[in-house]
This record gives C-alpha cells, sequence and structure tokens, in this order.
C-alpha cells in the first residue's frame, strides 16, 4: 500500500483535485467535512519546517565547505553552482515582476495581516532579540542566518567538528524521510484543500480568476525556465568550452526525458552520469564528482520556480514586496534549491521557508499544489540539465592531474 502511495503519488494528487473540485461543486454538504483534511495537511507542512530548515541549510553549507578539500575543482564547482543559481533566481524574479500571473486575483483567504515595512521591521526581521519569539512569530529568517553561520563555523572547526556534522547529516535523513511521509497524505491534503477553496468563493467566477492566476503562474515559470536553460546557460557553456551546444544537448537527451517522466534528479543519475561521460565525453572523474553533488545541491530550475512562486503568492494576495523582501526571497529562493532533495515535489516542501521568510501565508501553498505536479517535471529537466552542463564547463576550466 505505501509503495502503491509512494510510487503513484502525482496522479493520486491529480485524481485528489479532481474529486475535491467535483465533489464540492455538486454536492457541498458532505464535502465540507473534509477541508479539514487541507487544514491538517498545511499544519503538518508548518510543523517540520523549523527543523527541516536548522539541518538542512547547516548540512548543505558543512557539505560545499569541504569541496575545500577538492582544490581547484572544488573551487570552480561552487563558483559555478553559485553564478547559474544566482543567473536562474534573477530570472525568475525579473519574470514574475514583468508578467505579474497574481495581479488581480481573489486571495485564497482573507484573515492575513500584510507584513511589515520599514528598517526596525528590517531589522527585527533579520536580527531578532529573541529567536524563539520570532520563530513562534513565523520569523524564520534568523534561524536561516544562524544555521548558514553555525554550518560555516562548524567546517571552519575541522576535523573536531565531524562528530557533529555526522549528527547533523543523519538528523537532516531522518526529518527528510518525516517530510516524505507527510508529502504521502498530499492527495488528501489537495482533495481538502480544493474543497475548501470551493466551498469559499463557491465554484463561480472567483475560482476561474484563480484558474486564470495560476495559468498565468505556469506560464511564466515555464518561460523562466526556458530562458534559463535555452538561453543563459548555452551562453555559459559556449562561451567556457567553445564546444557545440547543439550536439551537446541532443546527447542529453534521454537523461532530460528521463528527468522530465520522473520529477526526480536522483532516479535520473545513473542515466545523466552516462550521457554526460560517455556520450559528451566529459572526463569521467568531473563529472563523477560534479554530477552526483549537483543532483543534490545544484538546482537552478528549483531555485528559480521558488523565487517565482513565491512572488505570486504575494502577488495573488495583493501584497507589494519592498526591493530588501524580494532580496530575502532571493536568498531564501536559493538556499531552499540547496536544501531541497532530489526527489518529485521536494521543491514545493522547502517553498513554506521561503514563504516564511517574508511573512508569506504558507496558505498559499493551495493556489500552486495544483499545477506543481507538472511544474515539478519542467524545473527537474531543467536541474538535470545545469549538471550537466556544469560538468563540461567545470571539466573545461579545471585540468586535473
Ligand atoms: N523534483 C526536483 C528534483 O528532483 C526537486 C524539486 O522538487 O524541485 O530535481
Amino acid at each position: 500500500m505505501i509503495e502503491f502511495i509512494k510510487k503513484n503519488n502525482l496522479l493520486l494528487i491529480f485524481l485528489g483535485v479532481i474529486i475535491g473540485a467535483v465533489w464540492s461543486i455538486f454536492h457541498p454538504s458532505s464535502a465540507e467535512p473534509f477541508r479539514y483534511l487541507g487544514y491538517a495537511f498545511l499544519n503538518a507542512l508548518k510543523l517540520v519546517v523549523i527543523p527541516l530548515i536548522f539541518t538542512t541549510i547547516t548540512t548543505s553549507v558543512t557539505q560545499l565547505g569541504n569541496m575545500r578539500r577538492f582544490g581547484k575543482l572544488g573551487r570552480n564547482t561552487i563558483i559555478y553552482y553559485l553564478l547559474t543559481n544566482v543567473a536562474a533566481v534573477t530570472v525568475g524574479l525579473i519574470m514574475v515582476n514583468l508578467i505579474q500571473p497574481g495581479a488581480g486575483m481573489v486571495p485564497p483567504s482573507t484573515d492575513f495581516i500584510a507584513p511589515q515595512r520599514g528598517w526596525i521591521d528590517f531589522i527585527d526581521t533579520v536580527l531578532p532579540a529573541n529567536l524563539i519569539t520570532a520563530l513562534a512569530e513565523n520569523r524564520i529568517l534568523p534561524l536561516i542566518w544562524l544555521s548558514l553561520l553555525l554550518g560555516v563555523f562548524l567546517i571552519r572547526s575541522g576535523q573536531r567538528a565531524a562528530g557533529a556534522i555526522d549528527f547533523l547529516n543523519l538528523l537532516n535523513d531522518g526529518i527528510l524521510k518525516l517530510v516524505q511521509t507527510i508529502v504521502m497524505f498530499a492527495p488528501l491534503g489537495v482533495m481538502g484543500l480544493v474543497i475548501g477553496q470551493v466551498l469559499k468563493h463557491g465554484g463561480g467566477a472567483e475560482i476561474w480568476t484563480s484558474l486564470v492566476g495560476v495559468g498565468w503562474y505556469s506560464l511564466t515559470v515555464i518561460a523562466a525556465l526556458a530562458f534559463h536553460a535555452i538561453v543563459v546557460l548555452p551562453l555559459i557553456f559556449r562561451l567556457i568550452t567553445g564546444r557545440s551546444v547543439s550536439r551537446y544537448l541532443l546527447n542529453m537527451g534521454e537523461a532530460l526525458l528521463t528527468a522530465f517522466s520522473t520529477a526526480s534528479s536522483a532516479a535520473t543519475l545513473p542515466i545523466t552520469l552516462r550521457c554526460v561521460q560517455v556520450k559528451n565525453k566529459v572526463e569521467k572523474r568531473v563529472a563523477g564528482f560534479l554530477l552526483p553533488l549537483g543532483a543534490t545541491v545544484n538546482m537552478d530550475g528549483t531555485a528559480l520556480y521558488e523565487a517565482v512562486a513565491a512572488m505570486f503568492i504575494a502577488q495573488s494576495y495583493g501584497i507589494d514586496l519592498a526591493l530588501w523582501q524580494q532580496a530575502i526571497i532571493f536568498l531564501t529562493a536559493n538556499m531552499a534549491a540547496i536544501g531541497a532533495a532530489a526527489i518529485p515535489e521536494a521543491g514545493l516542501v522547502t517553498m513554506v521557508m521561503v514563504l516564511h521568510s517574508v511573512g508569506l501565508p504558507v496558505e498559499g501553498i493551495a493556489l500552486i499544489l495544483i499545477v506543481d505536479w507538472l511544474l515539478d517535471r519542467f524545473r527537474t529537466a531543467v536541474n538535470v540539465w545545469g549538471d550537466s552542463v556544469g560538468a563540461a564547463v567545470v571539466d573545461a576550466k579545471t585540468s586535473l592531474d
């Protein structure tokens, strides 16, 4: 049973959407109690977000920091990861600001207080006097900084910190398993959320506006992903390696299609390795180092999606985010992508962290859940493409031996 749910989770989520919509439109009174499933599902996600952020960020930083051991190869890899992630989020933010997919939508719930602004609020958001109070009020930016710095200091402690890093890695594995268990309930949660939406808005014109908004949002994500994959990455590839982009891309076809159909960079890894090493003839050791690591930490597509989704949710609630708040989204989207596991829907879970960081309502996830099964496929393909380009770029810049 559990295996069946795990294997067919995406299909079941899709079914949840359809059943929720049809049921609540045709028989609202019997559907009504089931909307609490959506509420419980979101609460479960919120419940794990604090430990998830702490262990994910700290372990990601120590993982990246460890690459110093790999000398030039490690350094070039980090530079490539950071540059392309930053480029991806920038493309996403520019597109979502230009297209404004969420403008004019009806917010999913009205009991939301707009985030604060001004310098005192900025300091309180970034550097509050009390961590526990901040977390209790869902202000998680300080936790992000603290986890990041703790990661840096652990690396600087060298061998002495090995035990602590191991412990955090194990804790992180455990928490990720917990998250996966929660995601298994996503089909029921999504059904409940859809029922809640339809009952609130009566299934009429407002639902229609939401659907149009979500359509625009999906187009924005896909257009931004396409720009990053077809313009930004090939430009870097061509400038640094001088090789033919189209040939390289064609040779990656099998891996990209697998990424699209599995929505998992990890599941695609064996095929990515074969396409990059055998078909594209990238130095085996470089690819063998960069691809497994990239599958879990270098996710251009996920970073881009996180930023667009957070901005879309802000727009749909009619919240105007100041530049510094967008800067925070920029930072947390990058961290969320590094922290996301290479499995289906992982980006959706780390989204909670991006939303929390600027005080956006997690309920907004209900808006994007419906299309996430599809967008996940596109962003996973871009994640794998980013890693593959990275292998060739770093290979061209690093001479081993
Ligand atoms: N599914 C993505 C991957 O495996 C991660 C995500 O959910 O964004 O690369």
